[in-house]
């Protein structure tokens, strides 16, 4: 146990602001930016070093969907979003997003995003599910903007003197009279605790697709804001929908998720993916309705594979001398450099890709302001729900973020504002910390290693919790796997016991955090007994109006609450046929 004088051995630093953002990604960086643009003292904190981590923001393609000129508008944006979101987005919150992205893409350009331009007006085109032209062009050739997006952030930071610390793995949202009051967070460096008291605190701590054991996204977002969001008491929902990419590479294991390569490969020479047999099952199941990722999975799942679990991508059908053409074209670029590490010759081999988890829809509920129902909490970004719906259109999801940080920044600012200090004062930190320390100092014989129980974890997520799976008796298991899991949570042990830089205990203490959200999306897969989006039920193959509802969770005690609630539609009301009767007016 920790005695009073231990726990100051234990805490390296308290620290106070009126705005404390956590995550520092797209959507946090912003926040923080606006936040700070209004005056308030803000503290930024991350897990790895601020602008390299592993931000799905710095991996992210060259989609950023800004509706400018007419007959393009936030309206019609909104409206795509909500088609493609199958009706089950957030519309208020929606709109003050497609009408603030014009702005967030006018910052960027101001920061030095160079983009494309004729005669005064960004050059933009038009991604599947988008009505209009709505993607700004970059002036750089290739298809990923993140290492441009990141570029951008440092001098911002500098100059409006907001503190920004790397290597801080936020743990808990301390709370006070039931409001966030602040963090305890981990200094991986020191590996020693800092608590951040703050008047407000903004979680854009990303999504939770890094959980997956193949990820298309960084496997440092593994959900610990929705995680810890719900600790703190905060609603989540939509957590049973996400977004799965086909062209993720399944091999060679150090490009695996990856999806540059394949998928500018398949869009430049128009690929043909095939299965084991050499049929080229999407052309032939294409009248089925189901997306193209269960395709793949189903083949996949069917050991219609390749011998890496994935299927084939190839280029065969092309003559050698036009493939040859296209890849002098690519000069010396780093795809194709990473071509020739994987040593296959595309002329003659396949590429073997497999659908991999990209971003997560699910999250925190928040309102139009980004407010969560916990005072002084606000959540911004991937970590937040409410906005997509069941799905997404390429190119919505950065733009969607960086708009929620901006909402979020000037939100909590002026939260902040009008707090009282006293407010920030922070709870009795030894509990916590006691926890935290616990999986160093365990050695007893039934001990379970946490790298273990992370792997029982992501067979579940892998098997139960993907694309296809997802009956009811398969999540009724995965469900008893999960809590069982969390059941040994407290014999969780680590084998390296350095306190500095040790990157097992920092996943333990992910863990934790992962189970919850686990849990999350086992539990709301359950409840909905339709299949939408990609979220695919085998035992209820359809859609169904009754299901235009969204599913919340919520801590109550020690038990995760479930509820079913309706969407409103302010702005845009679904088909008649897709209304349940009772939702229908008279006549
Ligand atoms: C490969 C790839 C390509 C994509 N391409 C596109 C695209 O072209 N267009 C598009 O619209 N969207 C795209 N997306 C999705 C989009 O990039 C993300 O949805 C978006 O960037 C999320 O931004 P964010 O700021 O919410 O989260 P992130 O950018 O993921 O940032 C999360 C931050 O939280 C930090 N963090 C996490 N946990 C903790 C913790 N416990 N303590 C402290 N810090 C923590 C992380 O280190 C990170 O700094 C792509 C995603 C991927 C993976």
């Amino acid at each position: 146990m920790i005695v009073k004088s231990d726990l100051s051995e234990e805490v390296s630093a308290r620290l106070q602001c009126d705005v404390l953002v956590v995550g520092a990604g797209m959507a946090g960086l912003t926040a923080a930016i606006e936040a700070a643009e209004r005056g308030a003292s803000v503290t930024v904190i991350t897990k790895g070093p601020v602008t390299r981590d592993g931000a799905a923001s710095w991996m992210a393609g060259s989609g950023f969907s800004a509706a400018l000129y007419p007959p393009d508008s936030p309206e019609a944006h909104a409206r795509d979003t909500i088609r493609v979101g199958q009706y089950l987005n957030r519309q208020d919150l929606l709109l003050a997003l497609t009408n603030e992205i014009p702005r967030c893409l006018g910052l960027l350009d101001h920061w030095g995003m160079r983009y494309l331009k004729s005669e005064g007006k960004y050059v933009q085109v038009r991604f599947p599910g988008s009505r209009h032209n709505r993607v700004p062009r970059s002036i750089r050739n290739g298809i990923m903007l993140g290492p441009e997006y990141r570029r951008l952030f440092p001098k911002q930071l500098r100059r409006l003197g907001i503190r920004a610390m790397g290597d801080m793995q936020a743990l808990e949202i301390l709370s006070r009279d039931g409001a966030a009051a602040g963090i305890l967070a981990l200094d991986a460096m020191e590996g020693r605790f800092v608590a951040i008291s703050a008047k407000a605190v903004v979680l854009a701590t990303g999504g939770f697709m890094g959980m997956y054991p193949l990820t298309a996204t960084s496997p440092t977002l593994v959900g610990e804001g929705v995680g810890m969001a719900y600790e703190a008491g905060a609603q989540v929902q939509d957590m049973e929908f996400a977004d799965f990419y086909s062209n993720s590479l399944a091999w060679p294991p150090m490009y695996a998720g990856s999806i540059d390569l394949a998928t500018m490969l398949r869009i430049d020479l128009n690929g043909k993916v095939f299965n084991s047999r050499g049929e080229e099952f999407l052309v032939a199941k294409k009248g089925s309705g189901l997306a193209q990722p269960v395709l793949c999975q189903q083949e996949i799942r069917s050991a219609r594979c390749s011998p890496n679990g994935g299927v084939y991508l190839s280029f065969k059908h092309l003559p050698d001398n036009l493939i040859d053409a296209y890849l002098a074209s690519m000069g010396d670029s780093r795809l194709l450099h990473s071509l020739g590490v994987m040593g296959i010759d595309i002329r003659r081999q396949a590429l073997e890709i497999a659908p991999a988890p990209l971003e997560s829809m699910g999250g925190c509920r928040i309102d139009s302001r980004t407010r969560t129902n916990v005072p002084g909490l606000f959540a911004a970004g991937e970590v937040a729900g409410g906005a997509e719906g069941a799905f997404t259109i390429a190119g919505n999801p950065i733009a969607l973020d960086m708009a929620m940080g901006a909402i979020a920044g000037r939100e909590s600012a002026s939260h902040a504002r009008e707090a009282d200090q006293s407010t920030a004062d922070l709870p009795n930190l030894a509990p916590s910390i006691e926890e935290a320390l616990r999986p160093l100092r365990e050695h007893s014989k039934n001990a379970i290693p946490a790298l273990e129980a992370r792997r029982e974890l992501q067979k579940v997520l892998g098997n139960q919790l993907h694309l296809l799976g997802r009956t009811r008796e398969s999540l009724e298991n995965a469900i008893g796997k999960i809590v069982s899991i969390r059941r040994d949570s407290r014999r969780w042990r680590v084998q390296t016991s350095a306190r500095t830089h040790n990157s097992e205990w920092m996943g333990c203490l992910e863990l934790r955090h992962m189970v919850t959200a686990s849990e999350m999306v086992a539990r709301a897969a359950l409840a909905r007994s339709e299949s939408r989006g990609l979220h695919y039920r085998e035992d209820y193959p359809e859609p169904s109006p009754d299901w235009l509802c969204n599913i919340v969770l919520q801590r109550e005690g020690d038990e995760m609450r479930v509820s079913r609630v309706p969407v409103e539609f302010p702005f845009m009301r679904p088909p008649e046929q897709q209304v349940p009767p009772a939702a229908k007016s008279p006549g």
